[in-house]
């Protein structure tokens, strides 16, 4: 610095050329320069500063030498405000100073803390004016190292009193527990003996390079499978197909270096109960030290990952496919989701199928034991044929169906001679077919056969399924039934549809409710409607509104199991013409006999109304033209037989007699045709007026007997009782009624005549022991006309009229007629009269 100062340009200084410096300046400077410390003068009112070479470092590179000569702010490190007012006290007499102000100095080319003490101490002269300021440094950075090492180390001992402390705590507590654990120790080095031995993992400990079995755990002992005994054999020894893998490599390694050894999916080969298998296990070999760290063992535990490794290499070898599929799937992803959408909402109809299908589930398994009961019940047979072999297997019930013994064997043959001559032809040819694959294997016939057991013709229908085996039929299987009921059924149907069609009667069937169910051919003749007009409708469309009451009288007296029979009545047609038809309705049952529909059988008697009409008209007339020859007869008979009572030939009074009794039969019949023409054209009259009953049966009886000799005439209990009728005609119902009697029975017989008197009513009855009626001639006796055909009754003469008659005058009087009769022992004849 002594030479830096005596080169430097003082000319253009404040201070000037050193030579005019003052004394005090000089020797300040002076001792400054030969001092070891760093030293500073700043002099002057500027602090022109000067410096020894200890201060270099101070200032460092940068601002050493520029910080020679120029006023100390310029370079103070600081800037001016830091320094100026510590200046400023100095430069007003007060010593100010610092100690282990710490400089960051680069001394030894590096940068480093270093701790300095300062002295600013204020330079005067003898007058003790202050012209500058000495600022004197002393480094005191290894004073502030010792006390920041004596520091930190006190707060070390400190610490580590307390970690003492703590450990000499813990050290106690430690040997209690040590005590303890030594005590657990024992109990649990038993524990992990055990758990060691019982691992699901294998655990072998070898000792000696040797590698002689020391411990080995029941797994690695299943493991290695070559039996129990295997402490103190060699590894090696135990385990020799492992001399072509690396394990006795690997252990001889780990027992050499100590180095632990670990393998991953290492396949090993063993040969378990004398087969070679593969294995993958994951396995370490530890080294087993002693207290001095001398290896004495290896270690080995293993973990079987045969089943993982297999798994992943499938994964492996499907990663390919999987792959592609993945490609496949992204594509199908956006389908995915659109289904998915789908999918939710079919998710919950599922929910509701699911219920409706395990209801469905119970129900077919319940349904499924109907059928087999169903099967058993209806005989229905089934049968299976294997057409390779030739075998032909026939249920129980198809046995029965063909009338087959348990020791008739069924076979091909007995089966083809089964069939019906006539359809045997064709049934073959409909098995061929159903044998061919183009037939689509179905087989459904109805065919005879003839029963093995009484030959008899039995109708079967057949169906089945054929099942095919690359075009080759190889199981025909199906059911059979016996249709011959259904066949006979068909054919009666047959039968009577075609006589129904056929019919010249109008056939019609039609419900309780009077709806048509059948119109046949002749209904449409006669009604002129078409079955396609009348099905549906209700019979009201031809019965004219003024009968309209007739149709529930007959409902009625069908649905009391009647028949209603010959009921004469009008209907009307399409083309509005009344027609006479005579109708017989009968009920229709059903296989139980339960009413359900009725038929009605409808005849057009228009033309026979019409001839009978013209007969009436006929008779009519005739018997009016006969009545008045007849009246004269009559009178000149009645005058000749009274003229000829007296006369002298006998034969002359005897035939008056007898001519007179014919002209009177004639003069009944004559009479008789006459009231059937009026009564058909509806001309008769009752003119009803009260009379006793007892007196006309008497005197009727009367005139009987004069007439008549050949029977006994007698008359019971008839009490005077007075009936509102027409007496004449009641007259000639019991004249009529006793005539017959005399007329059917043997002459001497007797002829009863009864009357009988009830609550509303009296019933006279005419009873004689002749010849009788049959069951089927008095349903029509009082039919007009009807007269019965038998042997006994061919000689008697008579036109059937007379009880027709009867009827009629009875039933217009609101009473009725009926008889009681037996075949050869007699007949009793009944009507009633409202009283
Ligand atoms: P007819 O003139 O034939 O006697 P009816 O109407 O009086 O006519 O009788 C009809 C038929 O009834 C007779 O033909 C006869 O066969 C039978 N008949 C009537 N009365 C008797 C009777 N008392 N006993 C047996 N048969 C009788």
């Amino acid at each position: 610095m002594g030479a830096l100062m005596r080169q430097f340009n003082w000319q253009s200084s404040v201070l000037g050329p050193p030579q005019g410096w003052p004394t005090q300046l000089k020797q300040q400077v002076g001792i400054m320069l030969n001092m070891h410390s760093p030293m500073m003068i700043c002099w002057s009112k500027e602090l022109i500063r000067l410096y020894n070479d200890a201060c270099i470092p101070i200032l460092g590179s940068k601002r050493h030498p520029q910080a020679l000569g120029v006023p100390v702010y310029e370079t103070f490190a600081g800037g001016q405000d830091a320094i100026k007012p510590l200046l400023e006290r100095v430069m007003s007499g007060e010593s100010v100073s610092f100690q282990d102000f710490k400089v960051t100095m680069n001394r030894n080319e590096r940068e480093e803390d270093v701790y300095f003490d300062f002295s600013y101490t204020p330079l005067t002269d003898e007058y003790m004016h202050i012209h500058g300021v000495l600022v004197i440094c002393t480094e005191t950075t290894a004073k502030v190292a010792t006390i920041e090492d004596m520091r930190s180390t006190n707060k070390e001992i400190s610490r580590s009193k307390a970690v003492l402390e703590s450990d000499n705590e813990q050290l106690s507590s430690s040997q209690k527990k040590l005590r303890k654990i030594v005590y657990e120790l024992a109990e649990s080095e038993h524990r992990v003996r055990s758990i060691v031995e019982n691992a699901p993992f294998p655990i072998g400990v070898y000792m000696g390079r040797e590698m002689r079995i020391a411990f080995a755990n029941q797994t690695i002992i299943d493991v290695w499978g070559k039996g129990k005994d295997v402490i103190g054999r060699g590894y090696r020894e135990l385990l020799p197909e492992l001399i072509d893998q690396a394990i006795f490599n690997q252990l001889d390694e780990v027992y050499t270096t100590g180095e632990p050894f670990h393998a991953r999916n290492q396949r090993v080969d063993l040969v378990v109960e004398g087969s070679r298998r593969i294995f993958y296990f994951n396995y370490s070999f530890t080294a087993l030290t002693d207290q001095e760290g001398k290896i004495y063992g290896v270690m080995n535990t293993a973990a079987d990952v045969t089943d993982t490794v297999l798994a992943k290499q499938l994964v492996e070898e499907t990663s390919d496919e999987l792959a592609a599929l993945n490609e496949e799937l992204a594509a199908s992803n956006e389908e995915l989701q659109a289904i998915n959408e789908e999918l939710a909402s079919t998710n919950e109809e599922l929910n509701v199928s699911r219920q409706l299908v395990e209801t469905a589930n119970e129900e077919l398994a319940a349904s499924s034991s109907r059928l087999r009961m169903a099967i058993e019940s209806t005989n229905l047979g089934t049968w299976e044929f294997i057409p390779t072999t030739g075998e032909l297997y026939w249920s129980k019930e198809l046995r029965e169906i063909y009338g087959l013994t348990d020791n008739d064997a069924t076979t091909l043959e007995a089966f083809s001679t089964h069939i019906h001559p006539e359809d045997y032809a064709w049934v073959q040819e409909q098995i061929a077919a159903a044998m061919q694959p183009e037939g689509g294997g179905k087989y459904d016939l109805s065919y005879r056969i003839l029963r093995f057991d009484d030959h008899t013709t039995r109708w079967i229908k057949v169906q089945g399924t054929v099942h095919f085996n690359d075009g080759q039929a190889t199981r025909f299987i199906g059911t059979a039934f016996d249709i011959t009921g259904l066949k006979e059924a068909e054919e009666k149907t047959a039968k009577l549809a075609a006589i129904v069609a056929s019919s010249d009667d109008a056939i019609i069937s039609k419900t309780f409710e009077s709806v048509i169910t059948s119109w046949n051919t002749s209904a449409e003749r006669i009604f002129g409607f078409t079955a396609q007009e009348m099905i549906g409708e209700t019979i009201y469309k031809i019965i004219p509104p003024d009968r309209y009451d007739e149709e529930p009288i007959i409902l009625a007296r069908l649905k009391g199991g009647e028949r209603v029979q010959h009921f004469e009545t009008k209907r009307l047609t399409k083309d509005g013409r009344l027609i006479d038809v005579s109708v017989t309705v009968s009920p229709v049952k059903d296989a139980e006999g339960n009413i359900i529909g009725l038929s009605k059988i409808a005849r057009d008697i228009t033309e026979k109304k019409l001839d009978e009409a013209r007969k009436n008209d006929f008779i009519g007339m005739v018997s009016h033209e006969l009545k008045t020859p007849l009246t004269s007869l009559s009178a000149i008979v009645q005058v000749a037989k009274a003229k000829l009572n007296n006369a002298d030939d006998p034969f002359l009074s005897g035939a008056m007699q007898k001519a007179n009794q014919q002209v009177k039969r004639m003069t009944t019949m004559i009479n008789g045709f006459l009231n059937i023409s009026r009564l058909e054209s509806g001309k008769i009259m009752i003119d009803k007026h009260p009379f006793d009953l007892e007196h006309l049966i008497q005197d009727v009886a009367d005139e009987v007997k004069v007439a008549n000799t050949t029977h006994v005439i007698e008359i019971d209990e008839c009490h005077a009782i007075e009936v509102n009728a027409d007496e004449d005609k009641i007259h000639s119902v019991i004249s009529n009624l006793v005539s017959n009697a005399i007329k059917y029975s043997a002459n001497g017989s007797a002829i009863m005549i009864a009357c009988k008197r009830k609550e509303h009513e009296v019933v006279v009855s005419v009873k004689d022991d002749g010849i009788g009626v049959s069951q089927t001639d008095a349903a029509r006796i009082f039919d007009r006309y009807y007269r019965v055909e038998s042997s006994d009754t061919r000689h008697i003469s008579g036109f059937g009229i007379g009880l027709y008659l009867s009827a009629e005058i009875i039933e217009r009087h609101g009473g009725s007629v009926w008889l009681e009769s037996e075949i050869g022992k007699g007949s009793t004849f009944y009507f009633s009269l409202p009283l």
